[in-house]
């Protein structure tokens, strides 16, 4: 690094000038060139503290990557991050409940069986899934591309639930909430700390419920009573089944969660603001996975569970499709 005396400036004397004059001519230079002699000075200083700086952030970004592993909450990307799958959720296996056996819903609930614990069979339509599982998780694939979907459509809808000592996620549901109704149900969880809630039966997409509401209507996997697709507080992130109903009752009521009554006792649905105008979000999301991956067969991308939607429903591949979500306006062609 230079001094700034100017010994490399290219306007320094020729070497044929007397060695004896230099220092009084570089001098004299100097103070003729104060300005130019102080710019270069702050130049170097300047490079110096840049190098310091760069070497610091470098550091600290390298530190926010490693934290990022631990807790991942990253902003809205363009591309949808990956749904994780209901059977790896970001809190505590769930736990025996007291003696009691898990009590899933009485109306338009999960059935009783627990998902498999070996790999699940795989079935070729969602109509096939319906006639011969018994286990939500048959549609798992085409679920976790509806819930990135949606989360393309309107973020807030169905945002992921955070872990909580006191709060136990069943291994086969799907934990995400709409924004203002998971914000309320933390403030209920963190009020009792002590108190643990396991939680059922939270988001369910179209697919899911379309499954339910067969199973009812056949007689099937023990399901009485099914909400038709479409019209479950299920598919909007405001409806929560818990095992612990009785207890919680009055704490999440002061949350604005409503318990449905003797006829669905697990069942509490989030009342508050926010919730009713995001209605559909999961058939929109489907009505769009469907046609990017059928461009030549396309239907109405309303929201509305009309026969066309069931009809394309039935013959979708409960894996998901070949083209899965996507955040960009433009539709992939296929092939
Ligand atoms: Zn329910």
């Amino acid at each position: 690094m230079p001094d700034d005396g100017g010994s490399d400036d290219p306007r320094l004397p020729e070497p044929e000038q007397p060695p004896s004059r230099a220092p009084e001519r570089g001098r004299e230079w100097l103070r003729h060139n104060r300005n130019l002699a102080l710019g270069l000075g702050c130049v170097a200083l300047c490079g110096v503290i840049a190098v310091a700086l760069y070497s610091m952030v470098k550091s600290d970004r390298q530190r926010a990557t490693s934290a990022l592993t631990v807790v991942s909450s990253a902003p809205a990307p363009v591309t949808p991050a990956p749904v994780s799958p209901p059977s790896a959720p970001e809190v505590p296996l769930p736990l025996a409940t007291d003696g009691e056996p898990l009590d899933y819903e009485t109306d338009d609930g999960e059935p009783r069986e627990r998902a498999p614990k070996s790999a699940p069979k795989h079935y070729t339509t969602v109509a096939q899934a319906a006639v011969e599982s018994c286990t939500t998780a048959s549609v798992d694939g085409l679920s976790r591309q509806i819930i990135a979907q949606a989360r393309c459509i309107k973020p807030n809808q169905f945002v992921p639930l955070p872990s909580r000592p006191n709060l136990v996620i069943a291994s086969q549901v799907f934990p995400y909430l709409e924004l203002e109704a998971k914000n309320r149900l933390m403030k209920a969880l963190d009020g009792k700390p002590k108190q643990k809630m396991t939680i059922n039966s939270a988001l369910r997409t179209v697919a899911q419920q379309y499954l339910v509401w067969r199973w009812s209507a056949t007689k099937r996997c023990g399901v009485p009573l099914a909400t038709p697709p479409g019209e479950s507080n299920h598919e909007i992130g405001t409806a929560l089944d818990i095992a612990e109903a009785g207890t919680w009752r009055p704490v999440l009521e002061a949350q604005q969660f409503k318990w449905l009554g003797p006829s669905d006792r697990v069942h509490f649905d989030y009342r508050g603001g926010g919730a009713a105008q995001n209605a559909g979000t999961d058939v929109m999301a489907f009505q769009k996975l469907w046609n990017r991956n059928h461009p030549d067969d396309k239907i109405a991308e309303d929201g509305r569970y009309s026969p066309a939607v069931e009809q394309r429903l039935k013959q979708s591949p409960p894996d998901g499709f070949a083209l899965g979500a996507s955040c960009t306006k433009a539709a992939p062609a296929k092939r």
